[in-house]
């Protein structure tokens, strides 16, 4: 029988950057938090044997069926039966009845389906995965409706709108504004970004995070999944959500009310304060990450992204407000894109490129159900994958800074 003072956590990605720090946050606080689960990609055995040892989970899910082998051998006696494999032993893992709470930190599509298996066992989300709102925002709402659970952000932005949107009435809320750092090269000339190169992108000013969310900070799409995320979360209007860019990463997030007020939360950048008011909520801990000192932030600027240099964000906007599986088609061609920039088979910008030209050639479609959804996202990784092969052959023909192309609407086809 679970202590009801106790939260019992299954954390999905728990090798990941969110994943160390959910569990920073749960070695902070002994007595109040339990880790009943660990799920992983499973590219990182040394540090989820040490997580295993150090946590004692009750089962570990891994998601790669050869690594799982390999880490049921290195265990002692007793835990084969506790080490489950592939992408359905992750879904057990998020639904495992002694927990009460999944920590939702996977990165990319892979989040999706263990997040909806948590919510329709009845679990209440901590959710840092934001391509599980921006591929499925409409599903997964309802079941967390229909299935009575708590679904509160990690994201630092979501976490400061979610405070904020505390200080008054939800109907005398006028926008919401999120901030973004704009990554490393939020001042950077088209003919620079033209030339970046993925170590430069990944070298984020004030943030430590994953490869895949570093790189989709640096083009701005990160943002733009962060709006998406905002008006599945907050019931808000995409053209009620505004951008603005924030290089210093004070202010995290702001709600305009009717009346003129602007209600921000501040603090230093550190995932460990939102992680933790996510797993405390309505509770407030006294944290240990940094203290702001306000006398020290002379300098906090505010300033409109740029369209030009930085297409992703409005190309978000626009697979937004498409709606259907349009954010989907977004959601995994960028995932594609990105990791094509990794390896060095595209150049910077042509990650937007990529992605855009992705949503032009494939009609988005109402979403029905999940199947919806994972025949968009298959069909776009496909799709991209094309066009990055035509663009790496005709390597010195093509251009760079063309604009992103708009976005087919469902309902003309
Ligand atoms: P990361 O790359 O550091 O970690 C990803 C984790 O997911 C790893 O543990 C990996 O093993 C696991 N994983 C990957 N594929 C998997 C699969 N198929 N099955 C099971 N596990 C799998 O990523 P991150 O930076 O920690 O980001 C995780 C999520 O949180 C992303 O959606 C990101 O957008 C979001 N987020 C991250 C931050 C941050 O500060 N890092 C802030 C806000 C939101
Ligand atoms: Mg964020």
């Amino acid at each position: 029988m679970n202590d009801p003072g106790i939260k019992h956590i299954a954390l999905l990605g728990s090798t990941g950057s969110i994943g160390k720090n959910v569990l920073e946050v749960v070695r902070q606080y002994p007595g109040r938090f339990r880790v009943v689960a660990l799920a992983a990609a499973g590219r990182n055995l040394d540090l989820l044997r040490h997580q295993i040892e150090a946590f004692n989970p009750l089962v570990v899910a891994v998601a790669d069926e050869h690594e799982a082998g390999a880490l049921a051998q290195s265990l002692p006696a007793g835990w084969g039966d506790r080490v489950l494999a592939g992408a359905t032993g992750v879904e057990r893992a998020a639904c495992l009845p002694e927990a009460d709470t999944v920590v939702s930190a996977i990165v990319g599509a892979a989040g999706l389906l263990p997040t909806l298996a948590a919510i329709e066992a009845g679990k209440n989300i901590a959710l840092a995965n934001k391509e599980t709102l921006v591929m499925a925002g409409e599903l997964v709402m309802a079941r967390v409706q229909r299935h009575k659970v708590r679904l509160l952000p990690i994201d630092s932005e979501h976490s400061a709108i979610f405070q904020a949107l505390e200080a008054g009435r939800r109907q005398d809320v006028f926008k919401l504004i999120l901030t973004a750092s704009g990554g490393p090269f939020h001042d950077w000339t088209m003919e620079r970004l033209a030339a970046a190169t993925p170590a430069q992108a990944l070298s984020h000013p004030n943030w430590k995070m994953g490869q895949k969310i570093t790189i989709d900070s640096a083009t701005l799409m990160n943002k733009g999944l962060e709006v998406i995320e905002a008006k599945w979360l907050f019931d808000m209007a995409l053209d009620d959500i505004e951008v603005v860019v924030h290089p210093q990463s004070i202010v995290h997030s702001l709600v305009e009310f009717i009346d003129g007020s602007v209600v921000a939360q501040l603090g230093v950048p550190d995932m460990k304060i939102p992680i933790t008011y996510a797993l405390s909520y309505p509770e407030r801990l006294r944290g240990s990450a940094g203290r702001l000192d306000l006398a020290r932030c002379q300098d906090l600027r505010f300033m409109a992204p740029d369209p030009e240099r930085f297409p992703a964000l409005p190309l978000a906007y626009q697979a937004g407000r498409t709606g259907g599986t349009c954010p989907a088609i977004l959601n995994a061609a960028n995932e594609v894109a990105v990791a094509a920039f990794l390896r060095n088979a595209i150049r910077f910008p042509e990650i937007t490129r990529v992605v855009a030209d992705t949503m032009h050639r494939l009609p988005a479609a109402p979403i029905l159900d999940l199947g919806s959804v994972l025949d968009a996202d298959l069909a776009a990784r496909m799709q991209a994958e094309s066009i990055i092969a035509s663009l790496t052959l005709q390597d010195d023909t093509r251009t760079t800074t063309e604009p992103a192309e708009p976005c087919r609407t469902f309902s003309n086809h």
